[in-house]
């Protein structure tokens, strides 16, 4: 049965990605050898590399002040790098938490420096982003997450502040046309909106570094990097190749505005489904509403279970909310259709309909 892939991440992925994969694992671009078996010092792999971050530049319209790195680990990692590379011991970072990724963040800057939560919306249980911030003027930076893949809460439009800009986009990356010139440093972990996991998308603004006086490990230094044009170490090459395959899709299909275009129609859908359907229920300030994932509740929580049978029976996969805050979700990613969430909406009808 056709299955409807609704996951949170790792998540769904173009079907002409998945079938250039598959082919470039038995070989790669007709060299007689995988993908995975060759150097990733090799020219088949250095242009691989390359054309995925000129790619990722074009996309993102920066110029030559940003780098563009592709960082082992996941976006947890770089809750530990960013401040390794960018606060000094005793210097002031100032972060939003606005849901459990960015509480992470904060713990793990913590340990480099001065943490400054400048909003916070804990007190609706991060039913809605804080945009109030409150940032200390000798603030290296100010952090942010700019989709609360948990919780379904998304940032619309940015804060303005002279105060360099960090933004963990890792669950709505090059969903929607944006200007990432507002942002010094930008990571993403590839899993959700470009690619399979096991690779981070890291981009940076060069004169952000060099500023601290911190020995930083070679491996977790973004200068090394640089100079070492995102081949350190040995990449996860399997992961860059999938990433590059999913930029030039998002490419070919129209770029970062049809991505936006066709996220705005699927939210819609769905969330004016769920809006005129009583069985469900939503804590989420509208405005703040994500066009990536949408996280609603059965009104009547007894209502829960026979609802995710359904959805189960009826090919619906990843549609559980995250184990801390129950009740459903629906992570609408760019490889996701329209006719999924269509799908969806039509079960979620049919439920309602049987269940008054
Ligand atoms: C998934 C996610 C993370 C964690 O990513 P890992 O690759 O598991 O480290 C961090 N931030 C956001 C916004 C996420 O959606």
């Amino acid at each position: 049965m056709k299955k409807y892939n609704f996951n949170s991440g790792p998540s769904i992925l173009p079907d002409e990605v998945l079938a250039q994969a598959a082919r470039a694992i038995l070989e790669f671009n007709g060299i007689g050898l995988s993908i995975l078996e060759i150097g990733h010092r090799s020219t088949w792999f250095v242009d691989v590399i390359e054309e995925a971050r000129s790619l990722v530049k074009e996309l993102m319209q920066l110029n030559d002040e940003y780098e563009v790195l592709f960082l082992h680990g996941g976006a947890t990692t770089q809750f530990m790098q960013v401040p390794m590379n960018l606060l000094d011991d005793g210097e002031t970072a100032a972060y939003c938490d606005n849901g459990i990724w960015g509480s992470k963040a904060v713990k793990e800057a913590s340990l480099f420096g001065n943490v400054v939560v400048a909003a916070s919306s804990k007190d609706k249980n991060h039913t809605y982003i804080n945009k109030d911030l409150k940032i200390p003027t000798d603030s290296k930076y100010v952090h942010i997450t700019t989709n609360n893949t948990v919780e379904g809460t998304q940032w619309h439009s940015f804060p303005d502040t002279k105060i360099p800009l960090v933004a963990d986009m890792s669950s709505d990356i090059f969903s929607r046309p944006i200007n990432f010139k507002k942002f010094s440093l930008i990571y993403a972990g590839a899993q959700k909106n470009m690619g399979a996991a096991g690779v981070n998308l890291l981009v940076v603004k060069k004169d952000l570094l060099g500023k601290i006086k911190r020995p930083i490990p070679v491996i977790m230094d973004y200068r090394k990097h640089i100079e070492a044009k995102s081949l350190l170490n040995t990449p996860p090459v399997f992961a860059v190749y999938v990433a590059l395959l999913t930029l030039r899709w998002i490419k070919n299909e129209g770029g970062l505005k049809e991505m936006e275009r066709r996220s705005i129609e699927k939210a819609n859908l769905l969330y004016s489904t769920i809006d005129s359907l009583p069985i469900f229920t939503s804590h989420i300030a509208k405005e703040d509403r994500s066009n990536m994932n949408a996280v609603f509740f059965l009104t009547d929580p007894k209502h829960e279970e026979p609802f995710l049978e359904l959805c189960k029976n009826e090919g619906m996969v990843g549609v559980k909310g995250y184990r801390t805050v129950g009740g459903i979700r629906v992570s609408m990613y760019n490889a996701l259709s329209l006719e999924s969430v269509q799908a969806f909406c039509d079960l979620a009808k049919r439920f309602a309909a049987k269940h008054k």
